[in-house]
């Protein structure tokens, strides 16, 4: 009782001694009387920041499905979401088991630990280069964190404002949104939607989602995913070969996004760049435990920069990228990372193995459907994403908003990603089975009837 009445007596104490800022906070900030005018500070706000054209994507399609809600609150319950790429089902038995017994430890005097090494678990390290990258990788190449979105903004710090960058386009917008952030772009040009200083590599089906890439400018930095979000193409061991080449030749930094990895099915398609000879020397890959694992919420991911990948002086990128995460960064959470141990074992990866098949099937419903109306539609093959083209004409926005507004089913216009996206629509296959069979049905009927 004592104790507790000297704690209140604290935060009391605390709280008056922060009480003169509010008080004289006079201005009409925040917490104050409630009145009108909103005080300004005196801080120029970074100017790359207002070059930014809207929110972040998947942030805008909550809003819109938000203000459909709003205006439809009958429809609220039947809202069935293709959209954003979140994992549905429940983590399995022994990677959650992983979890479980390193949060436990830390309840022990022997098994609590503080901060880790920024780096990652020695041991989650070691498994990473050995079980993913059957030895090609050494240990200190690999860098654990908290997810591949995360490392995506930390890469961006290694390299500054000063380089340019190539994406394909369509991509995951995290490329060309941090590349803004940075200051590496100028303005979007609103005709052709594009950044200055930006290099685009279309990626549709004329061209088999493949860039061609020979006859693309040269760029600093090249982003590249496979399996891709959104096109769900997974490039061949012949294409990634000529990204490599042509990367090496113009001395570009690869930063290979294989999130999707272990989607792939088909024979013969890489799951790491690293499976590339000659790659070493050009490429970092980023890697994610979310997809895999159902670790979307859990956090988990991972860096490989390898030992021969340098800049210009010869300096190496993994010592820079290693001074972001030690200054930046305290380490992946120690609960966390025994999870990762778990989903690397044996039984783990077979766990894994069952829910990435649990998900591709819900690809090839979706797939199915799409083709049985009469839609030409690609990925949903070694990825979880189906990409739709849209009839002739027809924005993605504008299906976005028919989709939902007849079939109650929220799914993702291709423009988000990129000009080269517009004339088709990402559905997503990490819904449960049963709203999508549901999902199947609607846009059949809803959709027959908007593509004669
Ligand atoms: N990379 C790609 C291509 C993605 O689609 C996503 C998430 O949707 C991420 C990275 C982010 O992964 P994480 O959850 O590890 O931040």
């Amino acid at each position: 009782m004592k104790y507790t009445s000297a704690i209140f007596s604290l935060i009391l104490a605390s709280a008056s001694a922060f009480a003169p800022f509010s008080s004289t906070n006079t201005a009409g900030g925040v917490g104050s009387s409630g009145n009108t005018a909103l005080s300004m500070s005196g801080v120029t706000r970074n100017p790359n920041f207002a070059k930014l054209v809207g929110g972040y994507l998947f942030p805008e399609i909550g809003r819109r499905r938000n203000a459909y809600i709003a205006e439809n609150p009958d429809m609220a319950s039947r809202i069935i979401s293709l959209g954003i790429g979140d994992t549905t089902q429940p983590i399995p038995e022994h990677i959650l088991g992983g979890l479980v017994a390193s949060a436990a430890k830390l309840g022990t005097k022997e098994g609590y630990t503080g901060y880790g090494a920024e780096q990652g678990m020695g041991p989650l390290r070691a498994k990473i280069a050995e079980k993913l990258y059957g030895g090609i990788i050494k240990d200190s190449e690999v860098f654990v964190s908290d997810g591949a979105k995360c490392d995506i903004m930390r890469i961006q710090q290694v390299f500054g404002p000063g380089v340019t960058t190539a994406v394909q386009d369509p991509s995951y917008p995290v490329y060309v949104d941090t590349s803004v952030m940075m200051g590496q772009t100028g303005n979007i040009n609103p005709v052709t939607k594009q950044y200055d200083n930006i290099v685009y590599m279309p990626c549709t089906a004329e061209n088999d989602f493949f860039p061609d890439i020979e006859n693309i400018p040269r760029a600093d930095i090249v982003y590249f995913c496979s399996p891709n979000n959104p096109t769900g193409a997974a490039a061949t061991k012949e294409q990634l070969e000529r990204l490599v080449k042509v990367c090496k030749e113009r001395g570009s930094i690869l930063v290979f996004d294989a999130a999707y990895a272990p989607f792939i099915r088909s024979e013969g398609v890489p799951k790491s760049i690293f499976e590339i000879e000659g790659a070493r020397e050009v490429a970092i890959e980023c890697n994610s435990f979310s997809k895999y694992a159902g670790f979307t919420g859990v956090r988990l991911g991972w860096v490989i920069v390898p030992d021969e990948l340098t800049f210009a002086d010869g300096s190496k990128v993994r010592d820079d990228f290693n001074r972001v995460m030690t200054t930046a960064f305290n380490g992946a959470s120690n609960i966390v990372q025994g999870g990762g141990l778990a989903c690397l074992d044996d039984e783990g990866l077979a766990e894994i193995d069952v829910l990435i098949n649990y998900y591709m099937e819900n690809a090839k419903l979706l797939k199915e459907a799409m083709t049985s109306i009469g839609y030409k539609v690609y990925g949903g093959t070694d990825a979880p994403y189906v990409f739709v083209k849209l009839p002739d004409g027809k924005g993605s926005w504008d299906a976005f908003t028919e989709i939902l507004e007849k079939a109650q089913v929220v799914t993702i216009p291709g423009a988000g990603f990129g000009p080269g996206g517009d004339g088709y629509l990402r559905l997503s296959a990490f819904a449960p089975r049963e709203t999508v069979i549901e999902a199947c049905d609607r846009l059949k009927k809803a959709l027959a009837l908007t593509h004669a």
